[in-house]
């Protein structure tokens, strides 16, 4: 398969074009279709360095309307380094999105600058839970029209102990948005935020 085949958009492929991937890896060959095509949960057993952020960031950019201020997409991620690793990517992979605003929000830093970002407008927020549900509880921060929720390295975040953080930040999230789950390994308190929050999840492995 190409990037092509996989159904991404042209402005996508001259990013990808840009960045010399030349071919997409297994976790995108496998979650990338499934993510354009339908509006679905998704839980995938994924390592990092798999390229697990383009799998879910190329339909993420896809899918979101660039040309609305309204926050979308929502990334939980469990620390500080993977959420600005997260957030530079969605920026390159984006570089032709005209008008997209990817916004980190993370703690050790500003509270208020980052409140000052997200009301510029961000479509797409990347989080570590514990910020996050501080900018919610001060309303700094809107999520309650998000469509694409994104839980990633999910066994770490619970590993460090977010499980209340995640579940009290996905409590302002919409009932009908996507959830797509990115985990490396499925103990049972990843199992249980599937079960309690996504809705009949296609599962893919690599
Ligand atoms: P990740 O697993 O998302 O942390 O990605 C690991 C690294 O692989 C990142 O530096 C990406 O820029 C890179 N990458 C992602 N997808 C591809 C691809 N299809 N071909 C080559 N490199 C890639």
């Amino acid at each position: 398969n190409t990037f092509q085949d996989l159904g991404l958009q042209d402005n996508l492929l001259q990013a990808i074009n840009d960045l010399g991937f030349t071919k997409p890896s297994e976790v995108q060959d496998k979650a990338i279709p499934i993510l354009l095509q339908e509006e679905t949960d998704l839980v995938a057993l994924a390592q990092t360095g798999t390229g697990k952020t383009a799998a879910f960031g190329f339909p993420m950019l896809q899918k979101i309307n660039v040309n609305s201020r309204t926050t979308q997409g929502l990334i939980l991620s469990p620390t500080r380094e993977l959420c600005l690793q997260i957030t530079n990517e969605l920026k390159l992979y984006g570089k032709y999105c005209k008008g997209l605003n990817v916004v980190a929000i993370y703690g050790g830093a500003s509270i208020t600058e980052q409140a000052k970002d997200v009301k510029r407008g961000a479509q797409i927020i990347v989080a570590t839970p514990g910020r996050m549900k501080d900018m919610i509880s001060r309303r700094l921060v809107d999520i309650s029209k998000i469509e694409y929720s994104v839980l990633d390295e999910a066994d770490e975040m619970l590993n460090m102990g977010f499980y209340e953080d995640i579940t009290s930040i996905l409590s302002h999230t919409p009932e009908d948005k996507s959830t797509w789950l990115f985990s490396a390994t499925m103990p049972k308190e990843v199992a249980t935020i599937a079960k309690n929050f996504m809705y009949k999840p296609q599962e893919i492995t690599v």
